[in-house]
C-alpha cells in the first residue's frame, strides 16, 4: 500500500515523484523502460528552453534529473509490465503477479511516436527505418532518403538530411504540408528535396536493409517503387492511455481530459505531462505539471 502511484518516469512522473516525496508520501513510480527520462532519450540536439538547465542532450537533461534525485527516499521500479490498472479502486496490477494498492494515482505516460504500420517498417528497423535525422545522420549520408510526414518534425529532419544526401524525397498523405512557413519555404528552395504531396507509402521494401519505398500517388491507379537506402517516418505523436480508456474521460485523440489541478474524471487520480496536453506538449510543462498534482494530492491527504 503506497500514498500514490506514479505511472511513467519521464520528466512529469520524476518531478511528481520529487514533490510526494518532499511533502512526506510514500510514492512508488513504475516504468516500463529500463531507464527513466521518458522522450529525453530520444532528444539529440540541445535543450536550451528549459530554464535552470542547459544541456548538450536529452540524455544530459535526464542525468542532471537523476542527480538531483539522489537522497530521496521515492522507490522506482524500471522494467515493469503493467497488466491492469483500475483506477476507480486505485488498483494496479503487474505481469509479474504483484497488486498494488495506493490513495492516489498519478499517469505521467506521456505520448509515443506513431508508426506508419506498413509492411518492412518493423522488419527494417535500425537497417535503413531510422528515428532521427541528428542521431542516424552519418549512416544515412551519401543515400537518396525517404522522409514520410507533412509537419514540422518531418520537414525539419528532410532540410536536416538534404544536407549529407543526394536526395530527399518527402511523402506526405496531405494536400499541403503544415509546416511552418519557414520550413516550407526552405524546402522549395532546396534543389535536393522533392515533395510528393497526396501520397502514401504502402510499403519498405528490402532484405538486409532498405532498398526501396512503394508509394501510392492520388489519382494513381498504380503504386510505384522508389529506390531509397533510408526512410525516416514523423507523422506525430499519439498518447499513451490504451491502459486507462473506458475509465477516464478521454479527448477524442485519446488524451486524457484534466482539470486545471490535474485531475482526471476520477478523484484523486491525476494525469501530468504530455499524456494531458496535446497542444504544448514541453519539459517545463510536464514538470509543472507533476509538481501540481503532487501538491494537490498532498493537501487532499492532508485534510483527509
Ligand atoms: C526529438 C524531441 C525533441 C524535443 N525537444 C524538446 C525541447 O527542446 N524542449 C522541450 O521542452 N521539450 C522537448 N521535447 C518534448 C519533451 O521531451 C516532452 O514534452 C517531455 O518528455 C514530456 O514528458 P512526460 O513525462 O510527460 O512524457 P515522456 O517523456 O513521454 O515520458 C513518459 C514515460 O512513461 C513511461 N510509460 C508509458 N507507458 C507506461 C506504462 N504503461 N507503464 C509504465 N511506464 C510507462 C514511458 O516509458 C516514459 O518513460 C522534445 C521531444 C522530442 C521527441
Amino acid at each position: 500500500m503506497y500514498d500514490v502511484l506514479i505511472i511513467g518516469a519521464g520528466p512529469a512522473g520524476l518531478s511528481a515523484a520529487l514533490w510526494c516525496d518532499e511533502l512526506g508520501l510514500d510514492t512508488l513510480v513504475l516504468e516500463q523502460a529500463s531507464e527513466t527520462g521518458g522522450q529525453l532519450l530520444q532528444v539529440y540536439n540541445e535543450i536550451g528552453n528549459y530554464l535552470g538547465a542547459r544541456a548538450a542532450n536529452g540524455l544530459e537533461l535526464r542525468d542532471l534529473f537523476t542527480a538531483q534525485l539522489e537522497g530521496t527516499d521515492f522507490d522506482l521500479w524500471t522494467d515493469v509490465e503493467i497488466e491492469s490498472a483500475d483506477l476507480r479502486a486505485r488498483r494496479i496490477s503487474l505481469r509479474s503477479g504483484e497488486q498494488l494498492q495506493s490513495i492516489g494515482i498519478i499517469i505521467a505516460t506521456g505520448v509515443r511516436r506513431r508508426r506508419l504500420g506498413v509492411p518492412g517498417e518493423a522488419e527494417l528497423a535500425g537497417r535503413g527505418v531510422v528515428e532521427s535525422a541528428t542521431r542516424d545522420r552519418a549512416i544515412l549520408a551519401g543515400k537518396d532518403v525517404c522522409v514520410v510526414g507533412g509537419g514540422d518534425a518531418a520537414a525539419e529532419n528532410a532540410l536536416m538530411l538534404a544536407e549529407v544526401c543526394p536526395t530527399v524525397t518527402l511523402v506526405h498523405r496531405g494536400e499541403r504540408l503544415r509546416a511552418r512557413r519557414e520550413f516550407t519555404e526552405r524546402l522549395k528552395s532546396d534543389h535536393r528535396v522533392t515533395v510528393f504531396k497526396e501520397s502514401n507509402v504502402l510499403r519498405i521494401i528490402g532484405e538486409e536493409r532498405v532498398e526501396a519505398v512503394e508509394i501510392l500517388r492520388r489519382g494513381a491507379i498504380k503504386p510505384f517503387q522508389m529506390a531509397v537506402g533510408g526512410v525516416l517516418v514523423r507523422i506525430g505523436v499519439e498518447p499513451r492511455t490504451e491502459l486507462f480508456r473506458d475509465q477516464i474521460h478521454l479527448d477524442e485523440r485519446g488524451y486524457v481530459v484534466v482539470t486545471g489541478e490535474q485531475e482526471t474524471s476520477i478523484g484523486n487520480v491525476f494525469a501530468v505531462g504530455d499524456v494531458s496536453n496535446p497542444l504544448a506538449p514541453t519539459i517545463s510543462g510536464a514538470t509543472g505539471a507533476g509538481a501540481t498534482a503532487a501538491k494537490v494530492l498532498a493537501t487532499r491527504l492532508e485534510h483527509g
